[in-house]
């Protein structure tokens, strides 16, 4: 069946949105086949790139979730309104006179960023994954085979390479729009000193732009987003063994949150469980009064003996969130 609504929803988006009184400006991506900016549905003034929208319609937005395509979706997004609303509102549009010029040729303000101020990781290609080996070091910390395929967690080894990295524990990190790696966060299991520190980043990545753990929940068909709670821990590690008790958890790399880990936080739950180490815990209280200006925040103590999340049972979590 033929929709007769097609001509409206496959007008240039970006023209539209110029129309609604959003005209950027956008950053240019996949060869301008794609445009980002400040999200038009949410109105944040804080991520400057959460909302992208495609030259053929698609859209979203990856820190209030919406997601669409074409022009009709994307005015009853913006305004608010209903279907009808919004045919009503596409119709005058392309009868208006600014119509023609607008839709053939939508002018495109772009950002002009110097490189190094990138807003995402690039990708990172290695072969350390064809190079894992059985890790009693990983058996013993009490991770299951299950855990550690999903978060691509594993020892690498490989004799014939000179590399520092070289019978450590590699984490994979993959971004948050769409899981590509960009780069393994390596724990030395060997012995630490200055010039072996216990964790090593990859060069030039930027932590505060990820979330770890965050694309395998995102990724995770079976749970309803937003989730209804999300665990907030320090240690990557603590994210394998919480996600191994069946608790949605994500760690900033450390105890410090920026703004977009905040941005993530909220697109994936409504709610966060606030669980530092508890020698970083009060350097870490500064950030749960940034987290409670946009979604609810627990931050319950430790209990006594208690340093690590990763070392608590199921039980005692969910009696201290008081989320049983
Ligand atoms: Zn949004």
């Amino acid at each position: 069946m033929p929709d007769q609504y097609e001509g409206i929803r496959n007008l240039s988006p970006i023209a539209v949105l110029a129309h609604l009184g959003f005209d950027g400006p956008w950053k240019a991506r996949k060869g301008g086949q794609e445009h980002s900016g400040k999200c038009p549905i949410h109105g944040s003034q804080k991520n400057n790139t959460a909302f992208s929208i495609h030259e053929d319609g698609r859209y979203a937005c990856f820190s209030c979730g919406a997601k669409g395509k074409g022009c009709l979706d994307l005015v009853m997004a913006v305004k608010g309104v209903g279907f009808k609303e919004a045919v009503e509102f596409l119709q005058a549009y392309v009868g208006s006179p600014t119509f023609v010029a607008q839709a053939r040729k939508p002018e495109i303000k772009q950002i002009q960023e110097p490189v190094e101020q990138a807003t995402e990781n690039p990708p990172f290609a290695s072969t350390y994954e064809k190079f894992q080996v059985e890790s009693a070091w990983l058996t013993a910390r009490g991770f299951t085979k299950d855990t550690l395929d999903l978060y691509k967690v594993f020892e690498y080894r490989n004799d014939k390479r000179r590399s520092q990295y070289n019978g450590s524990v590699m984490l994979r990190i993959s971004r948050y729009s769409d899981g590509e790696c960009v780069g393994y966060l390596s724990r030395n299991i060997g012995e630490i000193t200055p010039e072996k520190p216990k964790y090593r980043f990859p060069a030039n990545f930027r932590k505060g732009l990820e979330l770890y753990g965050a694309w395998q929940i995102k990724n995770d068909s079976r749970q309803v987003q937003p989730l209804r709670l999300i665990y907030l821990v320090e240690s990557p590690f603590a994210v394998l063994k919480f996600a191994q008790l069946g608790l949605p958890a994500v760690s900033p790399f450390g105890w410090s949150v920026s703004s977009e880990q905040i941005d993530i936080l909220r697109s994936l739950a409504r709610g966060v469980v606030f669980l530092p180490d508890r020698n970083k815990s009060e350097e870490a209280g500064q950030y749960v009064a940034e987290l409670a200006h946009v979604m609810w925040v627990k931050a319950p103590a430790l209990p006594l003996g208690c340093d690590d999340p990763e070392h608590l049972d199921e039980k005692t979590i969910r009696s201290l969130t008081g989320a049983s």
